[in-house]
Formats: C-alpha cells, structure tokens, sequence
C-alpha cells in the first residue's frame, strides 16, 4: 500500500496484540496492516438465504437456519465434555453440539426462544447437526445487522491460530475494525483517466468490497478492478525495465549482410525456408540493426526449423566481425547442435567448435585461444561456454536454447561478456501461452516459428486401450516390413525407480517375445545404465540396425532418427501434456506418414482424458500449451516453477488472459506517449512505482 498506516506492523491493530500477531505471522505471514488486507476471503456466504432442516444435505457450504431451541443439556465428563441442543422449526428438528465455549452457550442460549443459527451443516447418524454454529436471537438488532451483511466473507486460517480465536470469524473482525479505521488511507493509484476508460472501481471502494461486498455484483467489480491493478502494475514494471535496458544498453549493429551469410544462403541451404523463418528472420535483422541490445525468445514446435533461422542470424553476426555461441542446458543437447550446425554449414566453410564440461583441458587450452584472438567464430556447448575463463574478442550474438532452465543471473553473466552486451536470442520449443509469456518473459521480444517445413505429414495420434495390444503389435510389424524404425516409450517417475526398471524391463520381455530374433532387432535405453553403453545402443538404432528401441523418457531430448515414424508412449495417462507433445516431436522427423500411440488402460481420471484426447485432437504446441495451463494452473506449467512473477494474489492467468492483454496494451500506449511518465496524469504512476504497490512486491521481478 502507500506507506503509512499500512506498513505498520499488525500488533498495533486494534484486538491484536503480541502474541496473536506473532501467530499471524507464523502461520499466515501476516506481518502488518497490508498484509492483513490483502488476506482475501476466499469465499463469501451468502446470507440472505434461510434453509430449511428439511433441506440440509451434508455437502452444503455454511448455511443459516431459523429455528427454536426446544431441549438442551449437558453431556459427558472432561474431555467428552459437550452442549448439546435440539432446535426445530416447521419441517424438522436439528441438534447442535459445542465442544467449547460451554459457558457461554450455557448462558446465551435459552430454550423456547428462535435463533438464526449459522454454521456447517452436517449429518450425524441420518440426523442433521451443526457443531459450533454461530447463533444471534432471532429478530435482534444483532442478527439484523447480519442479515444486511448479505455476502459474508470466508477466510482462510488454521488450527493454530484458531487457538488465538482467529478463526475466520476472527480474521473477520480484525479485517473489518482495519477497514472502518483505515479505509479513508487507502488511495487511488490509477490515474483518473484509465479508471474511467476501462470503467474501474475505486481503489478504496474495491478492497472494501472484496471483503465486505455490498453484492454480489460490486464484488465482481472488486475483483476485476483489483486484477486489473495487479495485471497493469506487472505489465508497468516489466515494460519499463524494458525500456531502461533499451536506454542502457547499446547493441551491437549488424548492418550489412556479406559473404558468410550469402554463401550460405545460395549455395548450401539445403532447403526454402518457410514464411515463419523468414518473418522471424525479419524481425532479428531489424532488432539488429537499430543500435540497441536485442533480446528475443523465439517458440516453435519441435522440428519447426528454430536451429537454421539462428544459424543465419549467426552468420550475419559473423559478417559483421562478430563471434557467436549456442548455449545448450545438456551435454547431449549441445553435442546434437554442434552435429546439425556442422553439418549445416558444411566443409571448407566457417569453423565450428564444441566446448562442454567434458572438453579435454589440451584441447580447451586451444579453443581459449582461439576465442581469444577471434579466430574462432562459432562455438557450441554447455554452460561452460560462460565460464568466467572464457574470453571472447568480440562476442556479437548468443543464442540459448531452452530458455526456461536459464536462470536470469546466467543472462546476466552473458551481458557482461562484452563491453557492448551481445544480442541473444533464446530458443525454446516447449511453446508457452501468450499470457505466460508476456509475464514471464514480459520483457523479452518475442517471435514465433508457427508453421512446419512443407512436405511434412501431420503425425497421426491414436489412444488405444490395452485390449487393443495386439492390433497394436500387428501395426509395428507392418511399420517395420516398411523399413520403419519404432520408439516405445515408458514412464518414468522418480520417486520409483525401481517400479519403473520393472515396467520397463516387462515390456521389454514381452515385445522381444513378439519381436524375435533374427527376424527383429532392439534397443533398449534407460537412465540407469552405463553412458557408453547407452550411446552404443543409441547409435545402432541411428545406424538403423535396430527396429524397435525400447525406452524411458531420457530419450525425450536428443535423439535426431528421421527413419523412426512411430512412437509409443506406454502408460500415456501418466504422462503430462508438454510431455507428452516433446515425446511425439521424436518422430515425423523425415517424408513419411508418422504415428503416435497413446497406450493407456481403460479408466482415466478426467484430467488424463482430456490430455489425451488434446494429444489425439491437435499437433499444436501452443493448443496443447493452452489446454495445459487450463488443467494445471501457471505454477505447474514447465519452466514457471521458480518464477516469483506467477505469484499473483488476486488475478489468474489462466482465467484473465483478456484482463492481461488489455492491461498491458494500456501500458504500452502509455510508454508509447510517454516513456518518462512526465505527464502530469501520469504521476501516480510514478509515486506508484517509488511506494512499491499493492500486493506486489517489486523485488520479485528483475
Ligand atoms: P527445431 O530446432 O525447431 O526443433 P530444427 O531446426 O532442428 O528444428 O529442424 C528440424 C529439421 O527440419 C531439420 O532436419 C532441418 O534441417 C529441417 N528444416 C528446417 N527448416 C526447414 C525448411 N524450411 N524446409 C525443410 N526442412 C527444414
Ligand atoms: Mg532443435
């Protein structure tokens, strides 16, 4: 909020006190008024509805009955000590229980009178009961005034803190004496011509509100100007980062483009490139020629052609008398760019070099110096490549393939490589939503490969039951009388692994009964055996000497076999979705028909129906990613686990994507007009920025 009274710590709060604020912030990190305002209801009851005994069912939410007290009494000694009440009303009766609070009950409960009891319905032998309902005389002023209360906010708590009776009835209290005292301290931080424009609540109507709404639609109005707040404030934060760097940071320019890059061009791409590569092609050329540091995350599906398009920026690069690298986050992932770059590029061309944890020092001794002098203008590898040691002359363009296991600090490091940072361009093909990428990588450019090579085949996904096994073998076979190559895929699940080993060794023993020898030939691969041992297998499949490889999900990255057109994911149903589209991108890798088989047994929870029936439904990453964040909410989505920027208290991205987008179009006009915020309806936005805003604390986001 904007400092005082806000920051002030939530002993001093009115009903407070030491001991219930050190629970508050050991069991909800409540540490000051803020944060006690911004511990949302996560619900509301409604209490302008009345049930009837009749209607009570034992999953309904917090209800409130009328009815009177007819008998009530003591029972049981010590700890089985309780109050019991029977109340009734005109379609049934309804006992009460308390465990605790004996006394008062004792007092303030009279037979013979009505009350609105309040409380959670339940059925205890066939009976309706309520343990501990709130109870108000009927027809008082007390129970009147709950009776206006229409939407009464429930909040989260726990056990212990229900101890200090910060029950959510308590935290109630507490939020509502904050509110009644303070609300008047809580200011506009949106300038008056956005609120009008996009039609917002005011600020201090919406934490009223969401809290103590007045009904059901200023709640609504509540939460959506809240989100926006939260959306707009994000969106301010990460763009104007963005055009801090673009004004600190010069870039390198790549103006001209000569002979590597021409030679390239006309005489050794193999292939046309598709309209995506050559509009995300466009736009690194632009990026690059404007003296400012260029940061652009590039997506595309597996197989959509991302390595050629970075090569050619590459080469331009080089053209310029600058040197490049590809950073890979796996040993196995750098060796197979350095394979498809070398072989992209050809002989008697540019030198190409691999530099990983497993160079040898002889030969890291060369490569040092030839970074050094700049002899050396491509080099591919792990994360060695940023080691401090490494030196380069002149490094012009870095290229990061699978951004999401790059910590920022790596990013930073790389900025430090050269006086003038180097562009980079980050590859990814686990495609994220939109509205994941415009936070987590909202201050990133991004370009988008959405289109295959033409002449590709779409895979074709089949989700078969394990009854349909055997039509499942009789397929392979007919694939490999083809000259085809299969993959069969089992999951792997880390706490298990030796469950896992079974599974996997089971299958095999029953494929290599169905596939014998000689006619058949496996492979089979797992995480457990032998490095050596693995390649060896690998490379006989690679070689085609094998039919079948058989294994885990280690063969996820890496494996380049455009023969193989067949890929089987046993168990499929354990499988999540990105997972499960990483795995189909091993095949339709070459000209012929590719398949995916999702083998699962017959009963799916829903979720696992729906992932596979995506997978069958659509070859599209972006679909797949979408439906991906539907089913498991942005924190789970690969590559966001880490990422403080998903913690959003009030917004959702997986429900407020439109929110999102206009918010940060609204931002984007803004810096449009003016990337200062000078203006003077602009500074709000400004002290906005100085106070540190609501529910977001900027630290996070860097
Ligand atoms: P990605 O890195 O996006 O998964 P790659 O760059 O490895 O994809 O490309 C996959 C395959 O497609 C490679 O064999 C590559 O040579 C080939 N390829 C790339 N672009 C084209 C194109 N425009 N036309 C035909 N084949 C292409
Ligand atoms: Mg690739």
């Amino acid at each position: 909020m904007d400092g005082q009274p806000f920051n002030t710590p939530v002993e001093y709060l009115k009903g407070v006190g030491t001991v219930r604020a050190d629970a508050l912030k050991k069991e909800l990190s409540i540490k000051t008024f803020e944060d006690l305002l911004l511990h949302f209801p996560f619900r509301h009851i409604d209490r302008t509805r009345f049930y009837k005994i009749r209607e009570i069912q034992p999953d309904l939410p917090y209800v409130q009955v009328i009815a009177r007290v007819i008998h009530k009494e003591l029972l049981g000694e010590k700890h089985t000590r309780r109050m019991v009440a029977q109340v009734q009303d005109d379609t049934g009766v309804m006992e009460l229980v308390w465990f605790q609070g004996i006394k008062w009950v004792e007092k303030n409960l009279i037979p013979g009178k009505a009350y609105i009891l309040f409380g959670k319905p339940g059925l205890f032998n066939g009976k309706a009961q309520m343990s501990h309902p709130e109870f108000d005389l009927y027809g008082t002023e007390a129970a009147q005034r709950k009776g206006n209360m229409a939407l009464q906010p429930v909040y989260s708590s726990t056990e212990k803190l229900k101890q200090f009776t910060l029950d959510s009835k308590g935290l109630q209290k507490l939020i509502a004496g904050l509110l009644e005292r303070h609300v008047r301290d809580i200011h506009e931080n949106l300038p008056l011509y956005i609120i009008n424009k996009f039609n917002l609540l005011g600020r201090a109507d919406a934490y009223r509100n969401i809290h103590f709404p007045d009904d059901a639609a200023t709640l609504a109005e509540a939460k959506h100007r809240l989100k926006f707040e939260e959306l707009f404030f994000l969106q301010l934060k990460l763009l104007k980062n963005k055009l801090l760097r673009v004004q600190k940071f010069k870039g390198n320019i790549f103006d001209k483009v000569g002979p590597y890059f021409n030679e390239f061009y006309h005489n050794r791409l193999p292939f046309e490139l598709t309209n995506s590569q050559k509009k995300v092609l466009k736009e690194i050329r632009q990026d690059t020629q404007r003296g400012v540091q260029m940061n652009r995350l590039l997506q595309g599906d597996v197989g959509s052609g991302k390595t050629v398009v970075a090569l050619m920026s590459m080469l331009i690069a080089i053209d310029n008398g600058f040197q490049t690298c590809i950073m890979a986050p796996t040993e196995i992932l750098a060796n197979q760019h350095y394979q498809t770059i070398k072989s992209l590029v050809g002989d008697n061309f540019v030198e190409v070099a691999l530099l990983t944890g497993s160079t040898k020092p002889k030969d890291r001794k060369i490569l040092h110096e030839k970074l050094e002098n700049g002899e050396l203008k491509i080099l591919i590898g792990t994360h060695a490549l940023i080691e401090d040691k490494v030196q380069y002359k002149n490094l012009g363009l870095v290229v990061i393939d699978e951004q999401h296991r790059f910590g920022v600090e790596q990013r930073a490091k790389l900025w430090r490589k050269n006086a003038v940072p180097p562009h980079i361009l980050v590859m990814t093909a686990t495609p994220i939503p939109r509205t994941l990428a415009m936070t987590l990588y909202g201050d990133l450019d991004i370009s988008i490969i959405d289109e295959l090579p033409a002449g590709r085949k779409p895979i074709k996904t089949i989700h078969f039951y394990e009854n349909s096994r055997l039509r499942m073998f009789g397929f392979m076979k007919e694939e490999i009388a083809r000259g085809r190559q299969i993959y069969i895929v089992y999951p792997l699940i880390q706490e298990s692994e030796k469950l896992d080993l079974k599974n996997l060794m089971d299958g095999f023993e029953a494929i290599s009964r169905e596939f014998p020898l000689p006619q058949y030939r496996l492979s089979v691969v797992y995480g457990k055996i032998k490095a050596a041992d693995k390649e060896f297998e690998m490379q006989r499949f690679v070689k085609g000497e094998t039919q079948i490889m058989v294994a885990t999900t280690v063969i996820e990255v890496g494996v380049n076999v455009p023969n193989a057109s067949v890929m089987i994911i046993e168990n499929a149903e354990r499988f999540g979705l990105s997972q499960l589209h990483q795995l189909r991108g091993r095949v339709g890798r070459g000209a012929e028909q590719s398949y995916c088989i999702l083998m699962s047994k017959e009963k799916l929870s829903p979720e696992g129906r729906i992932r596979l029936n995506t997978m069958v439904k659509t070859n599209n990453g972006f679909e797949i990613a979408e439906t991906d964040l539907r089913l498991r909410g942005p924190g789970n989505i690969e590559g966001t686990q880490q990422s403080g920027l998903l913690d959003l208290k009030v917004a959702d991205l997986t429900t407020d994507q439109d929110l999102l987008m206009q918010a940060r179009k609204c931002v984007e006009d803004i810096f449009a007009a003016d990337p200062q915020l000078t203006l003077p309806e602009n500074q709000l936005l400004n002290l906005a920025f100085q106070a540190k805003n609501a529910g977001l604390s900027w630290d996070k986001i860097s």
